[in-house]
């Protein structure tokens, strides 16, 4: 009897920040847990439902700026959630959902929107949407290079104490004018890629879940992966972008 406790992930708001496919993170994460025998258990969190604040991982993604700052407002009201968020749990957020996650939110118009205040970023509306493909290289040892397409229009200024995830080769990313993707803090993983970003770099996925459970996971070799990662990184070379014009 006994045996291993399920690392229970929260898909938060998947019918409301569900533009990008990016509810695909969640069943990737899952899977390699699986892979491993490690049990997992899966709780999707609609708008109508009280979410629960003791998963292990939560997990938002990308949206429409209406949609966001419904989110936002939403996390807001659910104050032990945000604070789960705030102090303790491991959480992956995407484009829309890294944006909400931050102190506020500025619309085309100039209409500030509060953020769930749980990291100090800020996020305003850019002069022109970054759309494109995505390489960067990621700031965790080991992960390397992260491909996947961006899609907003939002520019991410981080706060003085945070870092970005990774360092953006071809792409915009964050926007603000260092070459940053994204956020990383000892609890937070967030970027502007879609793909979904974690079928897209497994290794972005294992060190997620490394950080969930507290230790490093042994490597899964799947039939393919490096093959279909080279031919991503080479359909992404800067030499294709110089020719792309996007
Ligand atoms: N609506 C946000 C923006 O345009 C986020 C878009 C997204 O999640 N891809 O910046």
């Amino acid at each position: 009897m006994g045996g291993e406790s399920a690392v229970r992930i929260a898909a938060l708001l998947p019918d409301v920040l569900g533009t990008y496919s990016d509810g695909g993170n969640v069943t990737v994460l899952a899977q390699r847990l699986r892979w491993r025998q490690i049990p997992v258990e899966i709780c999707t969190v609609a708008a109508g439902d009280v979410p629960p604040a003791d998963c292990d991982l939560y997990v938002l993604g990308g949206g429409e700026d209406g949609a966001q700052v419904f989110a936002a407002d939403w996390l807001r009201r659910h104050s032990r959630l945000r604070a789960t968020l705030e102090e303790r749990a491991v959480t992956m957020v995407v484009c829309a959902g890294l944006q909400v996650l931050g102190r506020w939110m500025q619309d085309t118009a100039g209409r500030r929107h509060p953020g769930a205040d749980v990291l100090d970023l800020t996020t305003k509306a850019g002069r022109r949407r970054a759309i494109g493909e995505v390489v960067s290289r990621c700031a965790i040892p080991g992960v390397g290079a992260l491909t996947g397409f961006e899609n907003h229009r939002g520019v991410t200024t981080l706060g003085a104490g945070l870092l970005p995830l990774a360092e953006v080769v071809r792409g915009v990313g964050n926007g603000a004018g260092d070459h940053g993707d994204g956020v990383l803090t000892s609890t937070v993983v967030g970027t502007y890629l879609h793909g979904p970003v974690l079928a897209r770099n497994p290794a972005l996925a294992d060190a997620v879940l490394s950080r969930v459970t507290g230790r490093a996971l042994p490597s899964l070799e799947l039939q393919d992966q490096e093959a279909v990662r080279r031919l991503r990184l080479g359909r992404s070379s800067v030499t294709r972008l110089r020719a792309a014009r996007w």
